[in-house]
């Protein structure tokens, strides 16, 4: 039996920020749609991770969604609807894009895995099989949830969820909830929970509220910092830890409230709930663990692009591309895990592994 594999000459893995931006600029380098790139992606309907938000992250919540290239958000979605989930407004936008630059997005396809094959790589779906010259991952975190290790956890007898599984505060009336971790998630559904119930919130490291607002400089300054672990090949790290929290008025008023009382992290799960190091215990019905993503890169693992210690060693115009493979570019990774990041990373990407593969011609702006 013989399996036909689907040639392309750039296969990008994924169609949220940072896909839909490579794939915009691959378009405008003058690569044929279909056989010149095609983008793949999971999820069933356009709209990247933000289809699964839950529903309060509206537009006046969410931190900002960034243009992708070439169409504005505002020409989609009325600007003053602010109340509207950013479930809903994004992938409508995010479609919308799609269809204006007939992007040729195929799915549901999900990869499973990728391998080298000489000059090629071979694309390993859920659906067709894909041989491709060159890469753009941009598969995002939604997929790799991450839940530390903590001893007991298995004991717990209520229950445990993650970030990726709230959905409404009221779901969690007349229980007590405890919260763990310390970034913007971890306080906005913080926040949300203790106005229907009882919440106790713990974090690793005293969490910093900012009082004055995110200015352009700061967000540079934290972009560098994560550029250059990744350049040095380190885990790229959250960007909270250098930036701090913004204090909304929201948050503020959970300050009030005495929700913002933090407690050091527990050292153990019992079957009722935590305990301290000094002993010190607390019941609780639920375990909501706010710890964040971590990239999802499983289905490259063949490619042996990670270090010893799990990080990998990034280089070009904007950290995109990999060191030890430069067919190989990672959009979304690191320093452009933004809307905006990935918007300009999305361009270098395209830019620089189009030069590396010798293919297209025209150059984008
Ligand atoms: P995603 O949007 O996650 O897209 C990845 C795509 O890849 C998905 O469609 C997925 O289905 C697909 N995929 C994954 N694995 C595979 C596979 N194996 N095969 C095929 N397809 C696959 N950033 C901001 O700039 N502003 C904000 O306000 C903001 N708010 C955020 C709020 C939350 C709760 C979270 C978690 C993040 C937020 N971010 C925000 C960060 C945000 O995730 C990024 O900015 C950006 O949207 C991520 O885009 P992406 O394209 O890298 O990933």
């Amino acid at each position: 039996e013989v399996h036909l594999a689907y040639k392309v000459d750039i296969v990008v893995i994924g169609a949220g920020q940072a896909g839909l931006s490579s794939a915009y600029h691959l378009h405008e380098l003058g690569l044929a749609p279909g056989r010149g790139y095609l983008v793949l992606d999971k999820a069933p309907a356009p709209g990247g991770a933000w289809q699964y938000r839950w529903p309060s992250l509206t537009l006046s919540t969410v931190n900002r969604v960034h243009d992708l290239p070439g169409m504005a958000f505002a020409d989609v979605i009325d600007p003053g609807l602010t109340e509207v989930p950013a479930s809903q407004a994004v992938p409508r936008y995010y479609e919308a894009y799609e269809r204006k630059f007939e992007l040729p997005v195929y799915r549901p396809v999900t990869v499973k895995v990728v391998c080298a094959r000489g000059e090629r790589f071979r694309v390993e779906t859920d659906k067709e099989t894909f041989s491709a010259r060159g890469l753009i991952n941009a598969t995002g975190t939604w997929e790799t949830p991450y839940i530390p290790d903590y001893p007991g956890r298995e004991s717990f007898r209520g229950r445990q969820l993650h970030t990726r599984d709230y959905r409404t505060a009221e779901a969690f009336a007349g229980q007590r909830v405890l919260v763990v971790g310390g970034g913007i998630s971890a306080v906005q559904i913080l926040d949300e929970i203790s106005r229907v119930t009882d919440t106790i919130w713990v974090t690793r490291s005293e969490p910093r509220f900012r009082d004055r607002p995110f200015t352009p400089e700061d967000g540079r300054a934290a972009v560098a910092l994560v550029e250059d672990r990744v350049r040095r090949g380190l885990i790229p790290g959250s960007i909270v830890s250098v930036t701090g929290l913004p204090l909304t008025p929201a948050l503020r008023a959970a300050r009030e409230r005495g929700v913002l009382a933090r407690r050091p992290m527990f050292s153990a799960i019992t079957p009722e709930g935590v305990r301290w190091a000094d002993g010190q215990e607390e019941k609780v019905d639920v375990i909501l663990w706010c710890t964040g993503f971590r990239s999802s890169l499983d289905h490259l693992a063949p490619l042996q692009i990670r270090e010893d210690d799990g990080g990998i060693v990034m280089t070009g115009r904007l950290a995109t591309e990999v060191a030890r493979d430069p067919r190989i570019h990672l959009v979304g990774y690191g320093p452009s895990a933004s809307t905006i990041g990935a918007n300009r990373a999305g361009a270098a990407a395209a830019r620089e592994l189009t030069a590396t593969l010798g293919i297209g011609g025209i150059s984008a702006n």
